[in-house]
């Protein structure tokens, strides 16, 4: 596995990268012209791997300077611009659009040793038999995790998901692989609060966090984001003229559900209007005069990113609890 190029100290020095495996497919390929994705977080080191690549294989490269957060936003310009893609950062989706053939998923492996968080997390677990989840960043550690679990008497349980490639792994958009370990809770190795936020939403159990990069380990609390998502809903109460946000991007295209919502939204006498964009900023829908919107893209957008806009931003389920369609637990927005 080649080490991805470390400049300036700058955080992609934790980070490994296969870069060597998709260099030989790019010569294989007789590809002339290569398109680099790089997602925010690496961005820095897109220059970096642009000159490696074009050193080894002569090819003229192009990296995309949009923003990517996920492979579901594999740049499908870049893809027609280019012969071949390499995506870096994410694993592939098991499904998306035709011209995902043409492009090669360099994953990013973060190099930081587990041990420590695992065995600071295991003091707070209170089940002996506990499902564990990463994101692909750390799946390559899966099997250290297990063995730090069982040197302290519990059984990691770990399942396959749906659009992820390895078992374990989760997407703040997909928890199926915490769902399908049928347990009481869950142990979550990674960076960051959203995803295993997202684990607690999703399946309702407790659930501990590990940070192997900082050794911070924590029990999630769900019950302020409940409280914000609950007060979005509330306040689209009054709401008139509501649109219904798709997305372009291939892998957060959901077509189908953006026009049930329509028709339940009319159902209930609202102004509905259905909206498709790339890229969902607070500028676009403040143009529209809408006094709500329900987003099918990314469902971070609503969870996350909130605070930026000054109008409610729902989920589909969301806006099913608005209209009376949904009674009971709060159902998380997955994609399938
Ligand atoms: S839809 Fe959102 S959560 Fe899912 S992979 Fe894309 S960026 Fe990540």
């Amino acid at each position: 596995m080649a080490r991805a190029p470390s400049t300036s100290g700058s955080s992609q020095g934790q980070f490994d990268l296969d870069l060597a495996g998709a260099i030989e497919l790019i010569k294989k390929s007789g590809a002339r012209t290569v398109g680099v994705q790089v997602p925010e977080g690496l961005k820095r080191m897109a220059s970096d791997l642009a000159r490696d690549i074009q050193e080894e294989t002569c090819a003229e490269v192009i990296v995309s300077g949009d923003p990517c957060y996920g492979a579901c936003d594999v740049d499908l310009d870049l893809c027609r611009a280019a012969d071949l893609v390499i995506h870096v950062g994410h694993s592939e989706m098991l499904e998306g659009d035709p011209l995902h053939d043409k492009v090669v998923y360099v994953e990013a492996r973060i190099r930081a040793d587990v041990r420590e968080a695992v065995e600071g997390a295991a003091d707070l677990l209170s089940a002996r038999r506990v499902g564990v989840v990463t994101t692909v960043q750390h799946v390559h550690k899966l099997a250290e995790v297990l063995e730090v679990l069982k040197g302290r008497g519990i059984d990691g349980v770990v399942r396959p998901g749906g659009r992820t490639r390895y078992a374990g792994q989760v997407l703040g958009c997909n928890y199926k692989a915490a769902r399908n370990a049928d347990v009481d809770e869950y142990l979550f190795v990674g960076t960051g609060q959203f995803h295993p936020l997202g684990v607690a939403l999703a399946t309702g159990k407790r659930t501990v966090a590990a940070d192997p990069v900082t050794g911070n380990v924590s029990v999630i609390d769900a019950a302020q984001m409940l409280k914000r998502r609950y007060g979005a809903i509330a306040r689209a109460g009054d709401a008139e003229r509501i649109a219904v946000i798709v997305s372009k991007k291939p892998g957060q295209r959901r077509m189908e559900l953006a026009r049930r919502m329509i028709s339940l939204g009319e159902e209930r006498g609202k102004r509905m209007v259905l909206v498709y964009l790339d890229r969902m900023e607070p500028d676009a829908l403040v143009n529209l005069g809408v006094d709500a919107a329900v987003s099918t893209a990314c469902p971070r957008i609503a969870l996350d990113d909130q605070a930026k806009y000054n109008i409610p931003i729902l989920t589909p389920p969301e806006f099913e609890v608005l209209l009376g369609e949904r009674k009971g637990d709060y159902l998380l927005d997955e994609i399938p």
